[in-house]
């Protein structure tokens, strides 16, 4: 017996979750239900590593909306309450509490966990993940307690602005990856570079090509980081940012279809296999135009768009994510900006020096742009958006005889 009925059920109480409650509040006049398992309220996650492990913003700040907004918007917000089952076809759901609710559409948003390592010396005190408000308020607590010297796991986002943000605030910090550059994975070997120099004048020390081993301890807390190589480096701190994978595990008790990416399937409504469940976010792996092909990514813009999107259809329009996915990464006030996302590439073009204040790196895939990441070039990444959008077969060489001058998509005749 359902103890209730609403009209939208967001599950998750992530940005997704929280754009797409505005977006349906704003177009139409059903009752929406969002359940989260954290104490807040959504909130923007980016400030994680940078201005409120800096200090500089406060908590409330990086709420996606005042807290007062939703009851103002008569929007109910359940948090610190898990979602435990769907029924798809008998359109419930079960939370941790046995409320049964009955739905007239849901959305799954329940985002992405980090990847957990399982090495000796994990468990003592001192050693960090960091996805949520708590793990930066307890490396912050660890930071006074234990000290300042802190090494980070892994050359990718999470590491790289940790390490920007607490150097600039008077933090020893080494970064330990299997890379031979930072961001190399995803941005290339020219970015790579550039963020390695940017990194180092921070006062970061990086070690690459390192592959983890072990922690060791005094029993109680974290004392070292010891590498496979027997490099050894003494430490109050880690932070590991080994990357992270859609939660997905509620999609799959209900048996909605998982794409390749891991992530739920949707097509270019966010609409799963499932009658009237809908996913958004970085759980969604949804049918992209401008792909061809179904992709996933975890970027706060594509959150946030999704949210809109799926909102829309869930009023009953008919509305194909379009949006091409856009991330920024940000080292202590120093921002990479990317469109894309590239999952592979067959060469590179680079408009500009990585000496230069400002340059952009363009990565193709045949004639055709899969990716532009900049530093200070914002007009380049709007050109890249919509070469990418178009799926527009360009002349490359033409694109590396322009230079370094600032063009438009119509230059590319
Ligand atoms: C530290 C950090 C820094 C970042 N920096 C950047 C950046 O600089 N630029 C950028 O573009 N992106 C950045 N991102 C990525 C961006 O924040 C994410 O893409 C975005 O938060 C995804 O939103 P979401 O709503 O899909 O998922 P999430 O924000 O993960 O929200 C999902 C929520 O659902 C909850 N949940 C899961 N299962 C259930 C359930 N069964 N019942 C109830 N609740 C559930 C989870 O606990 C979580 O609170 C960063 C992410 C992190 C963690």
């Amino acid at each position: 017996m359902a103890d209730r009925h609403v009209d939208h059920l967001l599950i998750g109480g992530g940005l997704a979750s929280g754009n797409c409650a505005r977006h349906l509040r704003e177009n139409g006049d059903g009752s929406i239900l969002l359940v989260g398992r954290e104490p807040e309220p959504p909130y923007n996650r980016p400030a994680l590593t940078k201005g409120y492990l800096a200090h500089t913003e406060e908590r409330a700040m990086d709420y996606f909306r005042p807290p007062e907004f939703w009851e103002e918007q008569n929007i109910e917000l359940m948090t610190r309450m898990n979602v435990m089952k769907i029924d798809t076809d008998a359109h419930t759901a079960t939370l941790m509490n046995k409320d049964v609710i009955t739905y007239g559409n849901a959305l799954i948003a329940t985002g992405a966990n980090v990847n957990l390592l399982r090495v000796e010396g994990m468990g003592q005190e001192g050693i960090h993940y960091l996805r949520a408000f708590g793990s930066s308020d307890s490396i912050l607590e660890d930071l006074d307690k234990l000290g300042r010297r802190v090494t980070l796991i892994g050359g990718s986002y999470i590491g790289c602005e940790v390490a920007a943000t607490l150097s600039r605030h008077g933090c020893g910090c080494q970064i330990i990856m299997l890379e031979d550059l930072p961001l190399q994975r995803t941005l290339g070997d020219d970015l790579g570079a550039w963020t390695r120099r940017h990194l180092e004048r921070l006062g970061v020390q990086l070690h690459p090509g390192e592959s983890l081993a072990s922690f060791e301890g005094d029993g109680e807390r974290v004392t070292s980081v010891v590498c496979e190589s027997g490099l050894k480096l003494e430490t109050d701190i880690v932070v590991i940012g080994a990357g992270v994978h859609p939660d997905t595990m509620l999609a799959k008790a209900a048996g909605l279809e998982i794409g390749e990416r891991g992530g739920i399937l949707t097509d270019a409504n966010l609409r799963t296999s499932a009658a009237d469940v809908f996913a958004a976010g970085d759980v969604a792996e949804w049918y992209s135009a401008a792909h061809e092909s179904h992709i996933r990514v975890e970027h706060w813009d594509v959150a946030f768009n999704h949210g809109r999107t799926a909102a829309l259809n869930m009023l009953g329009q008919d509305v194909k994510h379009e949006v091409v996915p856009y991330f920024w990464t940000d080292m202590a006030d120093v921002e990479i900006e990317s469109v894309g996302p590239a999952y592979g590439w067959d060469r590179v073009i680079l408009r500009g020096s990585i000496d230069d204040p400002s340059f952009s790196v363009w990565y193709l895939q045949g004639n055709r742009v899969a990716q532009v990441a900049a530093v200070g070039r914002a007009h380049d990444i709007e050109v890249g958006k919509k070469l990418i959008a178009e799926r527009r077969e360009i002349p490359t060489d033409q694109l590396e005889s322009l230079g370094n001058v600032e063009f438009d998509v119509a230059c590319l005749a």
